[in-house]
């Protein structure tokens, strides 16, 4: 099994359900284990429109054996039926769902990016990365 870690974001709607149902169902994954979720913190958002409200921010250790590809593929589809729209860059959305890490695997295709490229600049990210690390 490959140790995985999730960034998890939301700001619309009820965004502590949002996080804890993502938990859940990243928890209920074939071949994948949710092994310990970070403090959710509340986090201003960067970029995107103004005016929008502040994120509500996790990061989520797993292991799996799920491929990167497959684990993106299953991310997105929770994301759909969580309610998240197409919605404007960084602007506001009721559930994101990034893969950060996966093992010691760098990946660069079209659709995937691994470590997620701008993971490093963001404080609400690397705060909760480094409680499960
Ligand atoms: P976002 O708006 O942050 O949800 O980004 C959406 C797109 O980023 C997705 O359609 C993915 O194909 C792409 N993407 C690239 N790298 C990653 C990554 N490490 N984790 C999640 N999505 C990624």
């Amino acid at each position: 099994m490959v140790t995985s870690y999730l960034g998890l974001g939301s700001n619309l709607e009820d965004r502590h359900i949002n996080i804890k149902s993502a938990v859940k169902k990243i928890s209920e994954l074939k071949e994948t284990q949710a092994i310990k979720l970070s403090k959710i913190i509340e986090t201003e958002p960067i970029g995107g429109p103004p005016g929008q409200r502040k994120f509500l921010n996790a990061v989520l250790k797993i292991r799996t054996n799920l491929s990167p590809a497959t684990l993106l593929k299953e991310l997105k589809k929770m994301e759909k039926s969580l309610g998240r729209k197409e919605c404007v860059r960084f602007g506001p959305r009721v559930i994101d769902l990034d893969i950060l890490f996966f093992g010691g695997k760098v990946i660069n295709t079209k659709s995937l990016k691994v470590p997620h490229p701008r993971m490093f600049e963001r404080e609400f990210v690397l705060r909760p990365l480094l409680e499960v690390i």
